[in-house]
């Protein structure tokens, strides 16, 4: 596929590069934010599987405004190394690790958060069942660290994929959160099975203790969570956010969206620091991906081509 291609396929894509985001996902946090007015009296936030940081971009430019406050401070964590961002600290960590959770503790001087967000996603293998399996294992693992370090009363909002077993995941939210709302932006694809969980004004258990362990791994696996009824069972409302005003995630638009001025095609802001494409590269400009034969046989292959 092309450059121009690329920039045909998606309306998101090209306006994250105009307007200096590294992610479209950024366009999926303002619009969130436009709903639920995620920001309002917000000055410790923690990013959540951050790379490549347009989230953090979003918190360090809502928090932050043209002046630097003094008193914000957002901490972003992922697996992976990001590009620096103003006012923004780094951990290159894993949310799964308590340890983890103590490092960003140590960042806000002991304070808790007041909002952690969470878009994590595991490299998806294309087996639905095992994707959400793994999509909410990570969330659970999100949940567990923001019980760690937010502030009671604090918001947390992550990806969720709206599966068959999503009542599970939305009953042990909604232990730790007096509201849970999920909630679909314009700019998340129709046809992807993403959402994200807005979950509003945390109110741990009475004497609860923040702990790493998994509910989904630790305990029963026979049970039907879906046929859980009363007060197990929680109907969380679902909430299409924006109106038809805004673009459409799924449909193709011309690339000159405006007739009087001229399509240029946008460098990516923050192209990949470290991307495994590059070592694949460096192996197939030097040969090395084929084995001996396979390399003889190619250059030959190639050589009677060019003679044809
Ligand atoms: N919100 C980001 C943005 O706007 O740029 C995009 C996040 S990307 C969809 C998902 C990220 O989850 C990946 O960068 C991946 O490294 C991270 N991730 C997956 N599992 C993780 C884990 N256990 N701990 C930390 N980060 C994780």
């Amino acid at each position: 596929m092309g450059r121009s291609s690329k920039d045909k396929r998606d309306i998101y894509y090209r306006l994250a590069k105009e307007e200096g985001w590294r992610a479209r996902s950024a366009f999926k946090l303002l619009q969130l934010d436009q709903e639920f007015n995620l920001f309002t009296g917000v000055s410790r936030a923690v990013d959540l599987c951050a790379a490549p940081g347009s989230w953090s971009q979003v918190l360090s430019r809502k928090l932050r405004g043209d002046e630097a406050a003094k008193n914000v401070k957002i901490v972003a964590v992922d697996l992976q190394a990001m590009a620096p961002l103003p006012g923004v600290t780094q951990i290159q960590g894993d949310i799964t690790k308590v340890s983890t959770a103590q490092e960003i503790i140590r960042h806000f001087e002991g304070q808790p958060a007041d909002l952690v967000v969470c878009d994590g996603a595991p490299d998806v293998t294309g087996l639905h069942d095992v994707d959400e399996y793994i999509q909410a294992q990570l969330l659970l693992a999100a949940l567990n660290i923001t019980s760690h370090v937010l502030k009671p009363g604090g918001t947390f909002v992550a990806k969720i994929f709206r599966g068959k077993d999503v009542t599970l995941l939305y009953s042990q939210l909604k232990i730790f959160f007096c509201s849970v709302t999920c909630a679909k932006p314009r700019s998340s694809r129709n046809s992807s099975i993403e959402s994200f969980v807005v979950c509003q004004r945390y109110c741990p258990p009475d004497g609860y203790v923040p702990n790493m362990s998994n509910p989904l791994l630790d305990h029963c696996y026979d049970v039907d969570f879906n046929q859980l009824d009363g007060p197990n069972r929680f109907i969380v409302p679902f909430l299409a956010c924006g109106d038809l005003s805004a673009f459409d995630s799924d449909r193709t638009y011309p690339l000159q969206l405006d007739a009087d001025t001229e399509y240029r095609y946008t460098h990516p802001p923050q192209p990949p620091i470290c991307p495994s494409y590059q070592q694949a590269c460096h192996l197939r400009k030097n040969n090395l991906l084929s084995k001996e034969g396979a390399a003889v046989n190619t250059s030959s292959q190639s050589q009677s081509k060019r003679q044809l």
